[in-house]
């Protein structure tokens, strides 16, 4: 079941291979970062309906990267639905090649179904769901395109998999993972105002977030010795 976390935001915990999924209800929009597997995607459905809105009334699906546990519960919406999907540059234009080594969808013996990514997100750029807006912070290290989305005016940020719980962090040894740039960007978020951070897996930290990113970044920064 969905956790309102603050305002517009419910965190969706996973408790299988899935990613963490979030809903955000921007009023006229409904948007989803990140979408699981897909193979749980009815109970995605059940669970957006006990907000109030459902699967085929997402207007927009927000990819922090395109690993299938995160990506692999679009196909199942688009479906029903036809929402704008953004993904970073970096990985929509492999995707968008046929280039699909990134999504890791070969490795889990998972053939994923063609489609185009027609909204490459670049660092900086601010997504307005009325609202709600989303800042992207391109975190590279975890994968080439990994984001991180800010949302200032919540003082919340959504880490993806490349910040966890507990100084935690994401693993760099998957197609296009890199270990510098992952401190690099552990760095740039622990340098970010914010109170909340929804990571990819694992439970939200709605306490001394920062403290927590803080943490990770030294941890990181420690285990690869850069
Ligand atoms: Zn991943």
């Amino acid at each position: 079941m969905f956790q309102r976390i603050v305002g517009p935001v419910h965190f969706l915990e996973s408790t299988s291979f899935d990613s963490n999924i979030i809903y955000i209800d921007g009023g006229a929009r409904n948007v989803l970062v990140d979408t699981g597997t897909g193979l749980n995607a009815q109970r995605l459905d059940q669970d957006l309906r006990r907000l109030g809105t459902k699967a085929e009334k997402i207007t927009d699906v927000v990819l922090t990267h395109s690993h299938i546990d995160h990506m692999g519960g679009l196909f199942p919406i688009l479906a029903s639905a036809s929402p704008r999907v953004y993904l970073h540059r970096e990985e929509a234009d492999r995707i968008n090649s046929g280039d699909t080594e990134v999504t890791l969808a070969d490795s889990v013996g998972a053939e994923l179904p063609p489609i185009r990514i027609d909204n490459p997100l670049e660092e900086g750029q601010i997504l307005d769901f009325g609202d709600v807006s989303l800042q992207v912070y391109h975190t590279p290290g975890h994968s080439i395109g990994s984001i991180c989305l800010y949302i200032e005016d919540l003082s919340l940020i959504i880490t993806g998999d490349t910040m966890f719980a507990e100084g935690s962090f994401g693993r760099v040894d998957l197609p296009t993972g890199d270990s510098s740039k992952l401190v690099h960007s552990l760095r740039r978020i622990s340098e970010i105002d914010f109170d909340i951070a929804l990571p990819g897996h694992m439970q939200a930290i709605t306490e001394d977030a920062k403290d927590s990113a803080r943490l990770s970044f030294e941890m990181a920064r420690t285990l690869f010795r850069s």
